[in-house]
């Protein structure tokens, strides 16, 4: 396939040869914006993923065993490769799950992630002690063996990176399974992972849908440690198989329905900019986006009327076009099920933007930016992930309704507060049932150095750059005896 100068023909990657599926079979992968095939892409058989599993097994010892520095030198190849083609990966997201290359920078960031686990050999760090009588003791830290990561479609290149990068360094060999909906830069990327050089075996990348290779991969006795991030659903079937298994170890970062609490004196241009922006990058497709927003009664209207205002304004199109800043959903299954909640919101809430899906632009999944007000706190839509274009604003009085309203779900991903009185800042942020607390800010904004993931139903475990390492990790102690003479 070519388009734009980006040519790709996708393939399994699977020690150290890129192959087609070994019954041949592939799935197509639509533009989101136009419904036009973008690419066949194989479809990793039963065969397949236990290859990749088995020969991950293979390259273990040496991998583990191989001079950190020199694990390092093939990510180091690998990132300067992600950064050179940051266009190519941007044009692939685009065609495949929607995303306008204006804003894709992950080819960059990820590259980055690459040069700093490549540089953070020196942590992986024991620990000693001489506080048992007459004996020595420590902890060594080791690889699990094979790790599975298994990543979404809405950010496929930064999924890759964040957690590929951390399993790679600490010594584990790694099997990567893409998304259905947006394998094609993972396919690319797969190119350069054996253009970077690494041994055979070391790290082998699948496509395919979750049935067969992402539940083969759960359940298979091999695999030691599983990395997913996806639907809350998804998640807890993959933590079912590795508990009816080998209960390998599993990191689940999951879903949300994030809440942002917007007090009177705030900043109000910066909370409607901010909260506004929250729910319309990457169309709503975001874990962590503010899909419920709290606003204290006295400036309901003012911060409606502007956020409103803000969100008509989107400019929607093709997101190959630099222009272009509102992609479509990331496909038909992803188009009906924003549908269908805006249709539930319709029912118990009072429609104040949008509504509509905009099939008639470009005959691709657009949907319009869509406000709901005054929606019953149980209703379906404030209690379920829509993942979409799609915002309710509601009021609240005082600081314990707010608080009380905003814990009232079932995940806990991120939530937002603003407000310019310091203390009820601090009391809101300790109250908040959630990994994340973003004060006079909100989502996407992440800490570079903060840990990420979710409370409650949004995912067990911890990622980041000073946390991912620690999830590819055993710890094993020693006890060593002192004779006296
Ligand atoms: P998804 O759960 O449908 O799919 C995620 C991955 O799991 C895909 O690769 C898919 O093929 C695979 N999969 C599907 N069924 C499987 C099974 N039975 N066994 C093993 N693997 C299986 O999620 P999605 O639609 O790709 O992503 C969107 C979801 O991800 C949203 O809920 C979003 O909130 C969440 N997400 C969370 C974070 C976070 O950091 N917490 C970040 C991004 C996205």
């Amino acid at each position: 396939m070519s388009a734009n100068g980006v040519s790709i023909e996708p393939r399994l990657l699977i020690n150290g040869q890129l192959v087609e599926a070994s019954d041949k079979k592939t799935f197509p992968v639509y533009n989101p914006a136009t419904r036009e095939v973008s690419a066949n892409v194989p479809e990793a058989s039963e065969q397949d993923t236990n290859a990749a599993v088995a020969a991950a097994k293979a390259a273990f010892p040496a991998w583990s065993a191989l001079d950190p520095t020199k694990r390092a030198a093939c990510m180091k190849k690998l990132a300067s490769l992600l950064r050179a083609h940051n266009p190519q990966l941007a044009h692939l997201e685009a065609i495949s799950m929607g995303q306008p290359v204006r804003n894709h920078i992950y080819g960059v960031t990820g590259a980055s992630l690459f040069d700093h686990y490549a540089e953070s050999w020196q942590s992986i760090q024991g620990q000693a002690s001489v506080c048992t009588p007459k004996h020595v003791t420590m902890t060594l830290r080791q690889p699990y063996g094979v790790v599975a990561l298994i990543i979404p479609w809405n950010n496929p290149v930064h999924f890759f990176c964040s957690k590929s990068a951390p399993a790679l360094i600490t010594g584990n060999t790694v099997v990567l399974k893409s998304s259905e909906k947006a394998p094609l830069a993972i396919a690319l990327i797969a190119e350069l992972v054996v253009k970077a050089g690494f041994p055979m075996g070391v790290f082998n990348i699948l496509s395919g849908h979750g049935v067969p290779s992402g539940q083969i991969l759960s359940r298979h006795m091999d695999v030691r440690a599983l990395s997913f991030t996806g639907s809350s659903r998804t998640g807890k079937l993959i933590q079912e198989e590795a508990a009816k298994t080998n209960l390998k170890k599993v990191i689940l970062e999951l879903g949300g329905k994030s809440p942002a609490i917007v007090f009177d004196d705030c900043n109000l241009n910066k909370a409607v900019e901010q909260t506004q922006h929250s729910i319309q990058a990457n169309s709503g497709q975001i874990c962590m986006a503010n899909s419920r927003v709290y606003i204290q009664k006295s400036i309901a209207p003012q911060f409606i009327d502007a956020f409103k205002k803000r969100f008509a304004a989107v400019r929607d199109g093709d997101p190959t076009s630099k222009e272009t800043d509102h992609g479509p959903q990331a496909d038909e299954v992803q188009y009906k099920n924003v549908m269908f909640y805006i249709e539930e919101g319709k029912k118990s809430g009072t429609l104040a933007l949008g509504g509509n899906g905009k099939l008639d632009s470009m005959n691709g999944f657009f949907v319009e930016p869509t406000v709901f007000l005054d929606t019953p706190e149980d209703a379906k839509i404030m209690k379920e992930e829509v993942f979409g274009p799609v915002v309710n604003i509601n009021t609240f009085e005082t600081e314990e309704e707010a608080i009380a309203k905003a814990n009232d779900t079932e995940y806990g991903l991120y939530s937002a507060v603003y407000t310019k009185d310091i203390n009820r800042a601090m009391r809101v942020a300790k109250a908040l049932e959630s990994g994340y607390v973003a004060v006079n800010c909100t989502s996407p904004l992440t800490g570079r150095d903060l840990p990420f993931g979710g409370y409650k139903g949004s995912g067990q475990g911890r990622e980041g750059v000073l946390y991912s390492m620690g999830n590819f990790l055993e710890t094993k102690s020693v006890i060593i005896q002192i004779d006296d003479e």
